[in-house]
């Protein structure tokens, strides 16, 4: 482009001028000269000076390719126009620039902000978009920006995700009954998972999810199973089940095997990057779970971790995968193939729901909650 200077005229210079009124840099011209009248002169020269020094140009009052291109950019605001990453010509502007702030803020790693809309901001977007339950598209429209206008004012004050997730479980109260849990036994048909001296994880898991089941129907949860005895959905397609059922809470069984027969004990994993992204209520289901199971079956605390598989990363709601156990070790394998364990296990599973949605009301110390009680406040609560 020609660069544009004081004594220059035409279209381009109406363009400019409009720009800088846009910005409050000009006073708007309310006779609005015809484009081809409009004059490049000593206010103008003036604001595009004023321009260039608010964004860290060169303040030399021309309109160059750069300082053309940072008028462009100031242009949009957040919500004018859909932003999404376009491979072949990435979208600029101060509205792209707005949404990483507002990621970053919150915690998304959107990248540098550079007012570029690149893949990292894409990847922050989707996350944030999984978090706070809206179609994860990738797209900053309308919806997403309805939702990031909601959270503006408390982005100061801490996490709003936090907040988001915690004020979820708050208002769905403390109570189990009506509460829709998808149970997700890994594996299945004809992937067994792993398998050690007749044991097979695919049947292990599907017994604890049916032991878990009952329970959690007995408390008046809904329990839905995300697989057949025979199926093996992908980890994408069980997500998806959760997400198509409006679960509130998505429990992945497994249980684990190494080379090293020493390695034993219990882990749970919860959605988060290691950017510093997290599901909060998963990270805290994670850890009731985590503690009521070490408590309760003697199995060694191998703790809870952020990961970004698919089933915790694509379902909307807070998701956790527990690792019961090692089949290659010799106490773990032992635990595992006794019924009396398995029911242990569900019920430590059940009281960390609980617990959970009792959001550290009715503390009882870790271990100590028994399922009757579970029921009992459930009857309670009923009345
Ligand atoms: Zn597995």
């Amino acid at each position: 482009m020609r660069v544009l200077r004081r004594g220059d005229a035409g279209p381009a210079v109406a363009e400019v001028r409009a720009t800088l009124a846009g910005l409050g840099l000009l006073p708007a011209d309310p006779s609005a000269p015809a484009a081809e009248a409009a004059v490049y002169d000593d206010a103008v020269a003036h604001a595009v000076s004023t321009f260039q020094q608010q964004r860290g140009l060169i303040a030399d009052g021309l309109v160059g390719p750069d300082t053309f291109r940072a008028l462009k950019d100031a242009t949009y605001q957040l919500g004018a126009r859909p932003l999404a990453y376009l491979v072949s010509s990435p979208i600029s502007g101060d509205d792209v620039l707005t949404l990483q702030d507002r990621l970053l803020e919150m915690g998304y790693d959107a990248g540098r902000a550079n007012g570029v809309f690149g893949g990292q901001t894409e990847a922050a977007l989707r996350n944030f978009q999984r978090d706070y339950g809206l179609t994860v598209d990738g797209i900053c429209g309308a919806e997403t920006v309805r939702a990031l206008r909601q959270l503006s004012p408390r982005a100061r004050g801490g996490s709003p995700v936090l907040l988001r997730e915690q004020e979820l479980v708050r208002k769905a109260g403390p109570r189990l009954r009506g509460k829709r849990i998808v149970i997700d036994p890994g594996h299945g048909g004809t992937d067994r998972g792993v398998s050690v001296a007749g044991l097979e994880e695919a049947e292990l898991m599907w017994d604890l999810a049916r032991r878990l089941e009952g329970r959690m129907a007995a408390t008046g949860m809904q329990a839905l199973l995300s697989r057949g005895r025979d199926q093996c959905p992908t980890e994408g397609d069980r997500a998806h089940f959760a997400n198509e059922v409006g679960g509130d809470l998505f429990l992945s069984l497994h249980t684990d095997a190494n080379r090293s027969p020493l390695a034993q004990g219990v882990a749970s994993f919860h959605f988060g990057s290691a950017a510093g992204s997290t599901s909060t209520i998963g990270e805290t289901l994670a850890g009731f779970i985590q503690r009521e199971l070490v408590v309760r079956t003697g199995l060694r605390d191998c703790r809870a971790h952020r990961k970004t598989w698919d089933t915790l990363r694509l379902t909307r709601c807070p998701a956790v995968r527990v690792e019961i156990g090692y089949l290659s070790n010799q106490d773990d394998h032992r635990r595992l193939s006794d019924p009396a364990f398995r029911d242990v296990v569900a019920e430590g599973i059940v009281v960390a729901v609980k617990r959970l949605y009792l959001l550290g009301e009715n503390d009882q110390p870790t271990g100590t909650f028994t399922f009757a009680d579970v029921l009992r406040h459930e009857l309670a609560k009923a009345e």
